[in-house]
């Protein structure tokens, strides 16, 4: 598995349980969806960088824009999906 692919659909954690896996002064955001940070051994902010891009990526071809808050551009010939 690739570094930049999120871990396979399970029960989210909650708030809790994720600050409890957590290491102190890591990122609680990477850790709930990459499972890592660049303040984990092995990774740097190059690579969370990355993930973040990847993960962003992902998202505007998988939610409709109208869910994430975003206005479709009637005009756009991409229907606002030329980023
Ligand atoms: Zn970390």
């Amino acid at each position: 598995m690739s570094r930049t692919t999120p871990p396979p659909a399970r029960r989210p954690m909650t708030h809790d349980e994720l600050r409890e896996r957590t290491p102190l002064g890591h990122s609680l955001s990477s850790h709930r969806v990459f499972g890592w940070c660049s303040h984990c051994a092995d990774h740097t902010p190059a690579e969370e960088l990355v993930a973040w891009r990847v993960w962003a990526q992902n998202l505007l071809l998988t939610v409709p824009l109208e869910n994430l808050g975003l206005q479709v551009l009637e005009d756009s010939p991409t229907g606002g999906r030329d980023a």
